[in-house]
């Protein structure tokens, strides 16, 4: 297991010397066996447990442990949509049954998100999870659910993992990487060495800025979520969407969705333009005073009216004029050009190469946490490095493209004139229906069945098949 040293008592470089470490070239390559993750999020337990299957059959003595800096998991963050690609990537790991079992907190079933225009109330048309024949794409169909459900959802899976540990109150503050080894340090002190770091530790990644590759922050996008839940039995007009709803206005749009089985909440959320000097005004911490909270919920009640307030829909009419708590969420970007791995050390997830979010980011994440195993699993024969190449080239074009689209389709939330929001509704149909074969096409995807690239043979071993070779000539 990955051990930690309490810092006080040593310095890494102390611990972890080159001549006590250093290995030898001719020595044979062992696949990693203690393998430290940083981050509890969606793509860390994914890894933790996509690693687990695919390296236990190889690595008898395999130990994963998973560092998380929150002392417990994290309630905030409010509702996620799943699309039929994560559904299925979900199921595979055990997960998704572990939601089925929370009953109405497992999330609601998503066959459509809807569009309607909020100047209008018209609907302009809708990305469908479901075939033809109504049934999801390889079984699985879109889902949303809180959070909180999914962690939980996803930790009990990983518990139950023989060779999976998580530990928690670990915040990663550096690491530094050695011959055969690289070690993370952590807040409080105290640091782990292990064979391989998997950095999960999301989009303002400690791993990518203060290791991997220092000096590539995240970026404020400009425009940020305004997230509520809501009571649906509090509002007095009909829902006018089946499970889910995006309303479209040139300040933005709003998100309508029901997020448990039995249609009890809504979950609202704005994405809306503020500029980067706005957000520090709109911050809600622990410690504030209740003034100063009180102060922060109106006056995010007001930007919410302030630019739907002339919404025709009722429904969302009455969601923008309710009393409801708004939280306010930032987005940040990471632009996939820069480097994800060293020799002993590889992000993955958003820590990589977080996009402006849409409802395909946590399957990407996924899919790294997938292919990124089997990648592992392939190459337990070669150098990390070589795993790190194999796995790098399978999957930078595919982010390339998909950071991207989400820029484009973010694009659409700035502020606009009335002109150009007209064209906006009118454009958003045809890219609906011009995109339809493209986005059922992508949910048919499987990270578990791609074909991987096959492993080069080493030199050595190139040579010692031709010695033997000749000799039997
Ligand atoms: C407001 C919002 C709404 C979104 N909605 C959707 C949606 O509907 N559908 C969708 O598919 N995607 C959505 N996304 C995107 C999606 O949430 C991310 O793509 C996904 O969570 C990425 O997973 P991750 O594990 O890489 O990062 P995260 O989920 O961010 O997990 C990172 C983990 O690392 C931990 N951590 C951070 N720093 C450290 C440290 N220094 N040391 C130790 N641990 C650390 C964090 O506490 C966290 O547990 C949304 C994103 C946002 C911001």
């Amino acid at each position: 297991m990955p051990r930690e040293f309490p810092s006080r008592h040593f310095s890494l470089s102390e611990i972890l010397t080159p001549s006590r470490y250093s290995v030898h070239p001719m020595a044979p390559i062992h696949p990693p066996q203690n393998i430290a993750i940083i981050g509890a999020g969606i793509a860390g337990i994914a890894c933790a447990l996509a690693i687990s299957r695919e390296l236990s059959p190889f690595v008898p003595n395999l130990k994963i442990t998973v560092y998380e800096r929150h002392d417990v998991l994290s309630t905030s963050g409010g509702a996620i949509n799943l699309t039929p690609v994560a559904q299925r990537h979900l199921a595979q790991l055990g997960v998704l049954d572990e939601l089925d079992r929370m009953g109405p907190e497992g999330g609601a079933d998503v066959d459509a998100i809807e569009l309607f225009s909020m100047r209008s109330g018209r609907a302009i048309g809708s990305i469908s999870f479901t075939d033809n024949k109504g049934k999801g794409f390889g079984g699985y169909k879109g889902r949303r659910v809180m959070r909180i459900s999914l962690s939980v959802a996803m930790l009990t899976v990983a518990e139950r993992t023989r060779n999976v540990e998580v530990v928690f109150g670990k915040k990663v503050v550096g690491g530094e990487e050695f011959d055969d080894r690289a070690a993370v340090l952590f807040q409080d002190g105290t640091q782990a060495v292990a064979d391989l770091i998997v950095g999960c530790d999301g989009v303002h990644s400690a791993v990518r800025t203060r290791f991997v590759d220092v000096g590539r922050p995240a970026e404020y996008t400009g425009l940020s979520f305004l997230q509520a839940t809501i009571d649906s039995d509090s509002l007095s007009s009909p829902a006018h969407f089946r499970t889910s709803s995006l309303n479209i206005s040139r300040h933005g749009s709003m998100l309508a969705s029901y997020c448990d089985r039995d249609c009890e909440q809504i979950f609202a959320a704005a994405i809306v333009q503020f500029s980067p000097e706005a957000l520090s005004s709109y911050r809600l911490e622990p410690g504030q005073d209740w003034a100063t909270q009180n102060r922060i919920r109106c006056a995010l009640r007001g930007e919410i009216r302030d630019r739907f307030g002339k919404c025709a829909i009722p429904c969302i009419k009455e969601i923008i004029e309710s009393k409801a708590d708004w939280m306010l969420y930032p987005v940040y970007q990471v632009r996939p050009g820069g480097r994800w791995c060293l020799n002993r050390v590889i992000l993955l997830g958003d820590a990589a190469h977080a996009m402006p979010p849409r409802d395909e980011s946590a399957a990407y994440a996924l899919d790294d946490a997938i292919l990124f195993s089997r990648v592992l699993a392939s190459y337990r024969s070669e150098p990390l490095t070589e795993a790190f190449d194999a796995y790098e080239n399978l999957r930078r074009d595919t982010i390339n493209h998909a950071f991207k689209e989400s820029r484009r389709m973010w694009e659409r939330n700035r502020e606009m004139g009335f002109l150009e929001g007209r064209v906006k509704e009118w454009m958003m149909s045809f890219h609906l229906k011009s995109n339809e074969h493209a986005r059922e096409a992508a949910w048919e995807f499987d990270a578990t069945k791609i074909a991987l690239p096959t492993p080069a043979p080493s030199e050595d071993l190139v040579s010692l098949n031709s010695f033997l070779r000749n000799r039997t000539l």
